[in-house]
């Protein structure tokens, strides 16, 4: 097998020297419930810069694979399922990192969307914005990170349940695609002058719900716009992510508790939501089926060129979700 491990702790933008690829053999036999498999495509997600997992190891993530032999009664020789496996080529996978079978509901030519609308992100944008935002016909939604793979999402789903729909990312092209996934208003947060003043434009009267993506000083701004009740999920704040410095922002707090504000922070992959994944993949199937959620990926082809499209997705050259194809 190969995997790909860092050589150092990162430090400010991961470079492609912090990463190497290393060779080894691989034990074939298996335990009970574990299966060995072959990756087909390997996800690039924004925690694998902040999860502490040390040098050395396989860097983590999930991947789609095909069971190339199994010692576990739901998986069978030939299928594609998802899994922890990390950056690494042949796996040995035990259950409890297996989440699901992918050509259960994806076609091949879509394998890709295993890690992306009906995997990790999807989930996240799914169950992180519908259980934590509780959005109402009518109301105001902010997604800032707005043409990512959560993002772009989100914002979707804020569409399809009747909301107007606000979003800010990194460059125009970016604009175009969040309109034309039916965003009602964006800006572009590199260029404009004042965030506030862009929020106020876009938002006029006011946020209800604030699906966070990118925390800081531009989060701050939004909380400071939000009506009264409003809801925030905190999803991520990928703006400290490669930072040296400690993360800046005006304080909240007056914001919070004069609106009477919910601000709650989750993660995808533990108890609360992990159980679900199947209603989350059922519904967005559904919706991607009806067309009322477009699925956009940049697609990266090459193991060896997965740490490039890591690089690439932290410093926003991604639209949509950022995958490596590797079979
Ligand atoms: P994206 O596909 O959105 O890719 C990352 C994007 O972040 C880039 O394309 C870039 O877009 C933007 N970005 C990078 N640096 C900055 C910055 N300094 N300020 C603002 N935007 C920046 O990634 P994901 O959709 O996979 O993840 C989005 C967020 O969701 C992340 O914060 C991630 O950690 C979080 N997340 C949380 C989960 C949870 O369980 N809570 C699960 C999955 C994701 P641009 O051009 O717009 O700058």
């Amino acid at each position: 097998t190969k995997y790909l491990t860092k050589t150092k702790a990162f430090e400010g933008l991961p470079k492609l020297s912090d990463f190497k690829i290393v060779e080894e053999d691989i034990e074939e036999n298996l335990a009970d419930g574990e299966i060995l498999t072959e990756v087909v495509c390997i996800s690039v997600d924004p925690f694998i810069r902040v999860y502490p997992f040390p040098p050395g190891i396989p860097v983590i993530g999930f991947q789609v694979a095909k069971v190339l032999a199994s010692k576990n009664e739901k998986y069978q020789k030939g299928n594609l399922v998802m899994h922890f496996g990390g950056w690494k080529t042949i796996c040995k996978v035990a259950d409890s990192s297996c989440w699901y079978r992918v050509d259960n509901v994806l076609s091949k030519e879509d394998i890709t969307q295993g890690v992306g609308v009906l995997g990790m992100p999807g989930m996240t944008a799914y169950f992180g914005f519908l259980d934590l935002c509780q959005p109402k016909e009518g109301e105001t939604v902010m997604v800032n990170g707005c043409a990512g793979a959560v993002g772009s999402l989100v914002g979707q789903i804020a569409k399809i349940k009747g909301c107007k729909v606000v979003g800010c990312c990194g460059s125009d092209e970016k604009i175009a695609f969040a309109k034309s996934l039916g965003f009602d208003e964006v800006f572009n947060y590199k260029t404009e002058k004042s965030w506030p003043e862009a929020i106020k434009r876009c938002a006029p009267n006011g946020i209800d719900c604030f699906f966070d993506n990118v925390g800081g000083q531009l989060a701050s701004d939004i909380i400071n716009q939000m009506n009264t009740k409003g809801r925030i999920a905190c999803c991520g704040s990928i703006s400290s992510y490669n930072s040296k410095t400690p993360m800046q922002g005006d304080i909240v707090q007056p914001a919070m508790v004069s609106k009477q504000l919910k601000m709650e922070g989750f993660v995808i992959n533990e108890d609360r939501f992990k159980p679900r994944h199947p209603e989350g993949v059922k519904q967005m199937s559904q919706w991607i089926k009806e067309g009322k959620i477009k699925v956009r990926e940049t697609v990266t082809e090459g193991f060896e060129n997965t740490p490039k499209a890591f690089i690439g997705m932290l410093s926003g050259d991604n639209i949509g979700k950022a995958v490596v194809r590797v079979n």
